[in-house]
């Protein structure tokens, strides 16, 4: 195994930590904390990794995702970003499986002169602000990505977008978590987490208390539903559904190669030729029901640019719950509650940044510092600043 800044021991008092969520999340700061000689259980209320770090479509999207208004999360996305193929490399490492890192970049096509005109818009937005995209032009995207449309008339391409297969990832991070160490806890659903003198105790599991020295809540979109936070420390986070659904291709003969955004779809073709689109973004609170309008937009979205989908399979659909917070950016790092440490609210970029977050919250409990990258991101912006008289 490769050392890392959170395999050497350290050498003051090691805390005991319990996880409430076995996501991306919880199961990546729990490896890094267990790689670091600390005591890490984790409570998943179902199976480890099967929220929204399932449901998700594994895009590592720092650039080409960046819309007017969302300048303030670049350092922490691109952070992440730049950490991805390290962090993969080592996980493979750790748990003997792979996650499937793609680096083929990330297209955002136009299909017609109007849509030229809108991913112009994006691309000099994106290199305005210093991101590695440039424009290519009809021709050289059907040079790239012969099935799409004939009359594609050209694409925002970003080559440091890559995609990992997210379910892989679910599965890597376990197995890495289990080897380190984690106790890793299934079906055992977190009913109350308890605290004493505004310090954290503990949580509750059925009758159980489990004593920790501190808490980390990564429960996802279900992170603000947990009994016991005091209002100040309690994230808001709500559930922002996303259908999917996903066709087969012949691994031998892929219809794509490269993550394509649409003007209303994205199509992620996997290395096993699965091809996944996604994703509609709706509130219905946690209504998982597939709908016929939301599967037929992400078909009849993915259809207009790669007409050749008609002929796939469809081998899945399904919805998932992105963990939304009120400015849609993380939610990351200690809560006015002593020990009780928020590590939620993802929201679209979870998977993204996975890395920054697990190795940021295991350094703030194993120094009691914040990163720099994350102090932004604390739950304090929300709370309404001093009215001076
Ligand atoms: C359709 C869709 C597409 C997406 N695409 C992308 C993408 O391309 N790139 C990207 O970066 N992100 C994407 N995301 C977002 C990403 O999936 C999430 O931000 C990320 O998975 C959040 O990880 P998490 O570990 O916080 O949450 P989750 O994976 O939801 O994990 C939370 C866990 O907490 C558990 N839990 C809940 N309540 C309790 C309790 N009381 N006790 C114990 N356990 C509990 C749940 O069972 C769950 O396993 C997408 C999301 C969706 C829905």
């Amino acid at each position: 195994m490769r050392s890392t800044a959170f395999s050497r021991p350290i050498s003051v008092a090691i805390p005991s930590v319990a996880i409430v969520g076995a996501g991306a999340i919880g199961l990546s700061i729990a490896w890094r904390l267990a790689s670091a000689g600390c005591r890490v259980q984790v409570f998943d209320r179902g199976l480890a990794g099967r929220g929204a770090t399932h449901a998700a479509g594994g895009m590592l999207a720092a650039c080409v995702e960046t819309e007017p208004g969302e300048e303030s999360l670049l350092p922490l996305t691109r952070a992440s970003q730049a950490l991805w193929p390290v962090f993969a490399a080592e996980l493979e490492d750790a748990s003997g499986q792979s996650v499937d890192l793609r680096r083929e970049g990330t297209m955002v096509i136009a299909q017609t002169a109007d849509d030229a005109a809108k991913v112009r818009f994006l691309h000099d937005l994106q290199a305005g602000l210093g991101l590695p995209v440039e424009w290519l032009s009809g021709a050289e995207v059907r040079r790239r990505e012969p099935y799409l449309q004939p009359g594609v008339a050209g694409a925002l391409y970003c080559a440091e977008d890559h995609q990992v297969d997210n379910r892989k990832l679910a599965t890597a991070l376990h197995a890495a978590a289990l080897r380190a160490g984690v106790e890793v806890h299934e079906n055992a659903p977190v009913t109350r987490i308890e605290g004493q003198g505004g310090q954290v105790v503990g949580l509750w599991v059925g009758d159980r208390l489990v004593e920790a020295d501190r808490i980390v809540l990564a429960a996802g979109a279900w992170s603000a539903g947990i009994e016991g936070l005091p209002p100040p420390a309690r994230p808001p986070v709500r559930p922002v559904k996303g259908q999917m659904v996903c066709l087969r291709m012949d691994s031998r003969l892929p219809l794509l190669r490269h993550v394509v955004w649409t003007p209303g779809t994205y199509l992620i073709p996997r290395l096993d030729g699965r091809l996944l689109i996604g994703a509609t973004t709706e509130e219905r609170g946690f209504d998982d029901r597939l709908t016929a309008g939301g599967q037929f937009a992400l078909l009849e979205g993915a259809w207009r640019a790669l007409p050749g989908i008609a002929e796939l399979p469809i081998e899945e659909a399904w919805a998932g719950f992105r963990p939304g917070s009120r400015d849609d950016a993380p939610i990351l790092g200690p809560t006015e509650v002593e020990g009780l440490v928020l590590a939620t609210g993802h929201h679209r970029n979870g998977i993204l940044l996975t890395p920054v977050t697990a190795d940021s919250i295991a350094r703030l409990i194993l120094t009691g510092e914040s990163d720099p990258v994350i102090r932004p991101f604390a739950l304090d912006r929300f709370q309404p600043k001093g009215v001076v008289a």
